[in-house]
């Protein structure tokens, strides 16, 4: 097995048993890690319009509603 990559650094991440932060190589890249989700620069990969969902695909045509 090869040693994970760290996917804010690029370091090698140590494993889990003395690695608290995996699959980061530290607290600080885990916290930059969610440092951008709060920041929204991660697109999260959940269901999309379309995706079988009833939510409003196209918010445009939710203007009718105004008079
Ligand atoms: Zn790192």
């Amino acid at each position: 097995m090869s040693t994970p990559k760290c996917p804010i650094c690029g370091r090698p991440a140590a494993p889990r048993p003395g690695n608290r932060a995996f699959p980061f190589c530290s607290d600080r890249c885990k916290l930059i890690d969610l440092g951008k989700w709060l920041g929204e620069e991660y697109r999260i990969p959940g269901p999309r319009a379309g995706d079988g969902a009833d939510a409003p695909a196209r918010p445009e045509e939710r203007e009718d509603d105004e008079p």
